[in-house]
């Protein structure tokens, strides 16, 4: 049975339980789902202001507003569905402001990006695995092991700090092993190596490799030792006790590390290709990865796109696809990796600018967004996206559960949000 609301945050609360159709006080199914679908996006905007905050850099606009929409959803405060849109809408353009702010953290600290390639093997020698999103914790793992003759792989969203000058010039900074966060239990298993999960996405662990685990940052696992701070003594002590990895060439090189300068330093070329009709549509194809059956589509979509098309990507649904070889349209990679999941500012920022190039608003682009959500920084992302005023969005693999009928209409009356389909009648509809 599908409940139209869920709320148990006083004690007026339905026999104790929950409030499941109506608020005893009044709330309604619809202003309880837009509260925790605010309450949703701003977790995901606070995962970036906090990592943000670990280099220095912080907003006391975007804390304000979070105070209010945490105020906001108390109890006998606010009943108007009309103003938990609006604040939806301002925490997009929040997290926008976010996004950008903890990109310039990292481009001040460790350089503006650079393309890389980045090998998925392992190198002999004792080895770390750098998991989650905290390119911090990762720079001060790196300086803490260097001389120690240890390898550091990152793995999953940490890929693309293989892009960045100030990490990339560690030599034992090797390469990053497996794909998405979902390979975590196997990939951990299989490789006799300490693991350090600086954040989201970590999963509970398994036995064979709890006692070589270890937390830092907001990550935390039943029975693995949580490191408070950056010294990673006892990650780096563990790992000296370990097996060394052989010497094991990967099947793939990965591409990473392309900045909104790097894009943009081929914009005159982009227009001269798009006038020739050599590249004829962009696609934004990107967001979270998830063991749901539905994320094969991102794969199957990227394999089915005609080859004069160009695929931005970013967060880790790309290791769906990210070991295609797409090739290039005149020197021009097909395939375009910008980054972790707030790196979608990255991609905000090239279309804003490839829209001014060609003297168009951004929806008249050539552009089409196809997006994987799975938690909750996707969701601020969306909501950014919709601040922006970006519309006809794809999103996959299912629609939010918050969404019910009054909700969706908004979203597709405003914005022409879209659910994704089949791949190859969807890229039709994209290139009508
Ligand atoms: S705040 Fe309203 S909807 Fe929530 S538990 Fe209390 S009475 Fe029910
Ligand atoms: S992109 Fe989303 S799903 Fe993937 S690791 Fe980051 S937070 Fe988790």
């Amino acid at each position: 049975m599908s409940l139209d609301m869920f709320c148990y945050q006083c004690s007026q609360t339905v026999g104790g339980k929950g409030c499941t159709r109506m608020g005893v006080c009044g709330k309604n199914p619809l202003v309880a789902r837009l509260q925790d679908n605010l309450v949703i996006a701003t977790r995901g905007m606070s995962a970036y202001l906090y990592h943000a905050r670990e280099l220095g850099y912080t907003d006391p606009e975007t804390a304000e507003f979070l105070e209010k929409v945490l105020y906001s959803t108390f109890t006998n405060v606010n009943f108007d569905a009309e103003s938990f849109i609006e604040m939806a809408l301002e925490a997009g353009r929040l997290n926008v402001k976010t996004m950008k702010l903890l990109k310039q953290a990292l481009i001040d600290t460790y350089g503006e990006p650079e393309p890389a390639q980045v090998s998925t093997g392992t190198v002999k020698g004792r080895g770390i695995v750098v998991t989650g999103h905290g390119l911090k914790a990762l720079d001060e793992l790196l300086r803490q092991t260097e001389g120690t003759g240890i390898n550091i792989y990152t793995h999953s969203e940490l890929l693309p700090a293989h892009g960045y000058p100030r990490l990339r010039k560690y030599p034992h900074l090797v390469g990053n092993l497996g794909k998405s966060w979902t390979d975590q239990k196997e990939l951990f298993s299989r490789y006799p190596v300490a693991i350090l999960g600086t954040s989201n996405c970590v999963l509970i662990p398994q036995p064979e490799y709890r006692s070589r685990m270890f937390t830092t940052g907001p990550a935390r696992l039943p029975g693995v030792t949580h490191i408070e701070g950056y010294d990673y003594k006892p990650v780096i002590d563990l790992a000296m006790t370990l097996p060394e990895l052989p010497e094991e060439p990967g099947d793939t090189v990965l591409t990473t590390g392309f900045s909104a300068s790097t894009v943009l330093g081929l914009k005159d070329k982009l227009k001269e290709l798009i006038a020739a009709g050599k590249i004829r549509h962009f696609f934004l194809v990107g967001g979270c990865d998830s063991p749901h059956r539905r994320l094969g589509y991102y794969r199957e979509f990227v394999e089915q796109l005609p080859k004069d098309t160009i695929v931005l990507t970013l967060g880790c649904a790309k290791f769906r696809f990210n070991d295609l070889d797409l090739g290039d349209i005149d020197g021009v990679p097909r395939l375009i990796d910008l980054g972790q999941c707030n790196d979608s500012i990255v991609a905000v920022e090239i279309a804003l600018a490839l829209a001014d190039t060609f003297g168009v608003g951004v929806n008249e682009l050539p552009l089409t967004l196809v997006l994987a959500w799975m938690e909750q920084k996707a969701i601020a992302i969306f909501w950014s996206l919709l601040s922006l005023g970006i519309k006809g969005i794809y999103l996959g693999p299912v629609l939010p559960a918050w969404v019910n009928d009054d909700i969706l209409k908004v979203l597709q009356d405003n914005y022409d949000v879209k659910l994704i389909g089949e791949p190859k009648e969807d890229i039709e509809k994209m290139l009508a």
